[in-house]
């Protein structure tokens, strides 16, 4: 059986991680614009039309959701991935500020726990997927266990199986064991979406310096982030592997350019409403007895 393909727009297919082809991230520009729309309409008025489009994929999230939530038949995962201050949090705020809080489910993934760590990898992530109706995020996922596991491997020292001789083998298996998990998920009637928040060294630099430089802000700046920072080319590499290892029709990878915080935001609400849309669900039907039985109901209400 053939899964299907979410429907993406357009103007969004441009990011999509064509399945089994190689990844350079450097061909993806983090801070590409609208497709030159800032070079022809200048920089603020391509902030206003794409913050507008932002505005108006709320409003239709919010009644696609009101659907989704009746139907019952459909659940969607959203997955957010992104170097430290990519934007992720942000871009959930603000991406789904209209949604109806019930129906959907926001979940942040730290270093596990031993409890965590002595259960198979995925475990700790199917215990909270979304069920049919809802939208469930994830703010980081399994992926961090083929990125940070990846670029830090004495993370899994202690753990069985270990990655024995061959490491290759052993991250293939991972990848292999993400897709099949995912093919199963979609074969069962959840929508997959996956967005990598795509920014550069300098905007990360920036985008530090600026925790450091505002009181209210020093709350988010950890200093293992900038121990991380010192690994950006090694978790450069480990994105561009998982990324062309598990980027499929049926669950696609999103390469969101992030340097600018609405052009990220717009293009991930974007793509989510339209795939969405692409269910093609409706309110359930309701039969010719059931509407007499409302209507009684209703003279009765009224008689009182
Ligand atoms: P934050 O997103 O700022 O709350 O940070 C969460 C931290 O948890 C990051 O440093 C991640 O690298 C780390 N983390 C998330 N998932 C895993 C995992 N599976 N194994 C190890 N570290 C993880
Ligand atoms: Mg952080």
């Amino acid at each position: 059986m053939k899964l299907k393909k979410p429907e993406i727009k357009q103007n969004i297919k441009q990011f999509i991680v064509k399945p089994g082809r190689k990844v350079n991230l450097k061909s993806f520009d983090t801070g590409w614009a609208q497709n030159e729309g800032m070079k022809l309409l200048g920089e603020e008025r391509s902030k206003d039309l794409l913050v507008e489009m932002l505005e108006n994929d709320r409003t239709a999230l919010a009644s696609v959701q009101d659907v989704l939530w009746s139907a019952r038949s459909h659940a969607v995962l959203i997955i957010l991935q992104g170097m430290d201050t990519a934007g992720k949090d942000g871009t959930i705020r603000h991406v789904m500020s209209g949604v109806n809080p019930q129906g959907c489910s926001v979940h942040g993934f730290k270093v596990p726990t031993d409890e965590e760590h002595n259960h198979d990898f995925l475990w700790r992530y199917s215990k909270v997927l979304p069920q049919r109706g809802e939208i469930g995020i994830f703010n980081r996922s399994y992926y961090e266990d083929v990125l940070v596991v990846k670029v830090h491997p004495d993370i899994l020292s202690d753990l069985a199986p270990d990655i024995g001789t061959d490491a290759k083998k052993f991250w293939d298996g991972r990848y292999k064991d993400i897709v099949s998990f995912e093919k199963h998920l979609v074969r069962n009637g959840t929508l997959i979406l996956k967005f990598f928040l795509h920014i550069s060294k300098k905007e990360q630099k920036k985008r530090l310096l600026d925790r450091l430089e505002h009181k209210e802000k020093y709350w988010k700046f950890s200093v293992a982030d900038l121990a991380e920072r010192q690994y950006w080319d090694q978790y450069t590499k480990a994105y561009e592997d998982m990324l062309q290892a598990t980027s499929t029709e049926f669950a696609p990878w999103f390469v969101i350019p992030g340097d600018y915080k609405w052009v990220a935001r717009t293009a991930v609400a974007e793509a989510i409403v339209t795939a969405i849309k692409g269910l093609n669900l409706s309110y359930p039907k309701v039969s010719d007895d059931e509407v007499k039985l409302l209507m009684d109901a209703k003279k009765k209400l009224e008689a009182e």
